[in-house]
């Protein structure tokens, strides 16, 4: 099959791989194919990458299976014949995810995330693959970046491409250029038949109440997409407040201003 991106998506997919090294030759990339739109559009992403660039690497993908609904094996039979087209190797997965949300009693989504991931990586490990591509995109960075500030009083986000060293394993996100709308088109575009997502807690989520907050600021604040996504970069860092102090420097400075001896 011959496989085309169109410019728009070709070109960010590409600034994501060049300016992050993502693919070197010799790669075997396990691809994290939940059977939603985003990772449909990574496997033919970088099924593209192999058949259109020199770069010599080698692909597989799986699909947890999250026992959140009886029906998610048959209704993901179609990633199996799309993996076949693709020519990529591919497998689904059984972890109990569901259970180990109603045990952890923490929010589902941090437990999900933690056993999917896993998952993957022991994967990765049995297979031979030394890196994981997922499909996050520049909305879902976003997010997760304005999410920290709202939930943790934090400035983090996940980065492109990321080593783990406990693992061995690269992770790398070619799409994180890439906007939520030009997924969606491109996936309809393709007529990828998407696999629903059988999670109870589907758009009942922190991430959820964020991409809304964003949508909704947006209407006031035009620019604010634009803004946050920048404001993730390094080099934006403005001026800072210092790091708190330990409560030894507290206390040294203090008797600084204050007689050990006398009581203000
Ligand atoms: S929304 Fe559902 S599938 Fe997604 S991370 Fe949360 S618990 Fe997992």
């Amino acid at each position: 099959m011959n496989l085309i991106l169109p410019k728009q998506i070709f070109s960010k997919v590409m600034r994501a791989v060049v300016e992050f090294d993502m693919i070197q030759d010799g790669d075997k990339i396990l691809i994290g194919l939940s059977g939603g739109k985003d990772s449909l559009l990574l496997s033919y992403a970088l099924a593209t990458l192999k058949q259109r660039t020199q770069k010599k690497f080698s692909l597989a993908a799986v699909t947890i299976n999250p026992n959140f609904d009886d029906n998610f094996k048959s209704n993901a039979e179609n990633l199996k014949n799309f993996c076949a087209d693709l020519k990529i190797p591919y497998q689904i997965e059984d972890v109990d995810i569901f259970s180990a949300i109603q045990a952890c009693n923490k929010n589902p989504c941090f437990t999900c995330a933690y056993f999917r991931r896993a998952a993957i990586n022991r994967i990765a490990n049995e297979i031979g693959a030394n890196k994981v591509a997922y499909a996050h995109h520049l909305d879902d960075a976003v997010e997760t970046f304005f999410m920290s500030l709202l939930y943790s009083g934090q400035l983090t986000v996940f980065t492109p491409k990321t080593f783990l060293s406990r693992t061995n394993i690269t992770v790398i996100r070619p799409l994180v250029y890439l906007r939520e709308y030009q997924v969606k088109n491109f996936a309809k575009e393709k007529n990828f038949a998407v696999v629903k997502s059988p999670c109870p807690f589907d758009g009942n989520t922190n991430r959820q109440n964020t991409k809304n907050l964003i949508a909704e600021l947006g209407k006031s604040f035009p620019d604010l997409f634009e803004h946050l996504a920048a404001a993730m970069r390094e080099s934006s860092i403005g001026e800072l407040w210092s790091a708190p102090k330990t409560q030894a420097e507290m206390r040294q400075i203090y008797f600084s201003y204050v007689n050990k001896n006398l009581s203000l």
